[in-house]
């Protein structure tokens, strides 16, 4: 295998951490041996934004349906958003998320609390006793609704300075957004549906990183879509402020036309999501954003939703895609295989960033000696038609259906007990 695309190399693991790395090493006596070819190797990818669905919608996902899809994905850690049902807004229900990926996770778990009582935007939750739990949660969000609230949002931001948190906001000024369908634009126009405006997440965004800075505190931007959040993001930054951002591996590859036009005809609600599919020119600014560090990393957002959720009309479909057994080749496709990314920056994008974000030490830490043996091997050169019914997830909603995705996750390793081998989950 070769570290970070790099000379052919052999990787040592003994009782869970990287004892090794070097050409030519034989394991002893007993080893275990993994031949991963031509394989690249990276640091275990981890998810800051995976909706896992339970407790509540077990019937869209479980814990372990959802973290088979992000071995297979090549994850080893993930973020579980608090929008399940009942909302993950007290120290009891992130416990619960937490032990649920502690005895059934493939890999590990770290539940994100709720910003709200009930994502209601009302009224504070417990954040410090969800800090406490044995969950220790730091990142904290109401994703799919975003705090709207300027008061709230401030209190939030200066509460989670005690405990080293980050609060992730889902940008989207509400009232700018009632009924909307999708990208407000050019396709909205010749359509007929209500329109999502860029400025509705820009408004968001550009007031919460002065409220950041005016309270001295750590804001992060869930899934930026919009040119226009990029330049805002870059200014934030250019003003040291602890400003952070992520990209979906969607934003990142198809665009607001789809609703008009696309393989699986029009109106298809397989390309229904929030934030909207943008257009060209945005996912262009997303693009080179990413490759120059003015967005962090890239998070799925894996929403996944039951058929009768999602094969319906358009206006009633709900929103979300999955994504985590496809991300890794999105982002191939869109940024190695285009030249703006090479393997250590995907390495820093998809694991050391969202690691440090989300206060994950075991996580994203450099493939050498002594660090835990999170590792994902892959395999740049396989091409992959993408089949749903082959995915681990319970869900089906992959906008990617019918295409072909560059490489494929050959093995995934939790501190050296491997959860995929050969593609499949052992
Ligand atoms: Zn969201």
């Amino acid at each position: 295998m070769r570290v970070l695309g790099g000379e052919p190399v052999d990787i040592r693991v003994e009782d869970g951490l990287i004892a090794e790395i070097g050409p030519g090493l034989t394991g002893g006596a007993g080893a275990e041996v993994v031949d991963g070819g031509g394989a690249i190797a990276l640091p275990g990818l981890v998810d800051l934004h995976t909706h896992l669905r339970e407790p509540g919608r077990e019937d869209a996902e479980t814990v372990l349906t959802g973290t088979q899809a992000a071995a297979r994905g090549g994850y080893t850690a993930v973020h579980a958003m608090a929008n399940t049902s009942p909302v993950a807004d007290t120290a009891g229900v992130v416990e619960q998320v937490w032990r649920l990926g502690r005895e059934h996770g493939h890999c590990d778990v770290q539940p994100v609390g709720a910003v709200t009582v009930g994502l209601e935007g009302r009224q504070l939750a417990e954040l410090g006793a969800m800090a406490d739990s044995a969950a220790q949660v730091r990142v904290f969000s109401d994703d799919g609704k975003c705090v709207s609230d300027a008061v709230l949002m401030r209190r939030a931001l200066e509460y989670v300075k005690a405990f080293d948190g980050v609060v992730a906001q889902h940008a989207q000024e509400p009232r700018l957004t009632e009924g909307a369908q999708m990208n407000e634009g050019v396709v909205s126009g010749r359509l007929g549906l209500t329109g999502w405006p860029a400025v509705a997440e820009e408004a968001v965004i550009a007031r919460d990183c002065l409220l950041a800075a005016h309270v001295g505190s750590r804001l992060h931007v869930c899934h930026v879509s919009t040119a226009g959040s990029v330049e805002i993001i870059r200014w934030a930054k250019s003003k040291g402020w602890n400003v952070t951002a992520e990209v979906t591996p969607h934003h990142l590859l198809l665009t607001d036309d789809l609703v008009e036009d696309s393989p699986v005809g029009a109106y298809n609600p397989i390309y229904k999501v929030n934030p909207p599919l943008r257009t060209r020119a945005d996912v262009e600014a997303l693009r080179a954003a990413l490759a120059d560090g003015t967005i962090d990393v890239v998070a799925t957002d894996h929403a996944p939703h039951p058929v009768e959720d999602k094969e319906t009309e358009w206006s009633a479909a709900a929103m979300g895609m999955i994504g985590l057994e496809t991300a890794l080749s999105v982002v191939q496709e869109a940024m190695v295989d285009t030249g703006l990314l090479d393997w250590a920056g995907v390495a820093d994008r998809m694991s050391a960033a969202p690691a440090r974000i989300g206060r994950l030490p075991g996580h994203g830490r450099p493939l050498a000696a002594g660090a835990p043996a999170n590792i994902t091997l892959y395999d740049p050169s396989a091409r992959t038609p993408v089949d749903p019914a082959a995915y681990a997830s319970k869900s089906r909603n992959t906008p990617y259906e019918g295409m072909t995705l560059p490489g494929r996750v050959v093995a995934t390793f939790l501190r050296g007990t491997p959860t995929v081998l050969e593609g499949k989950l052992t």
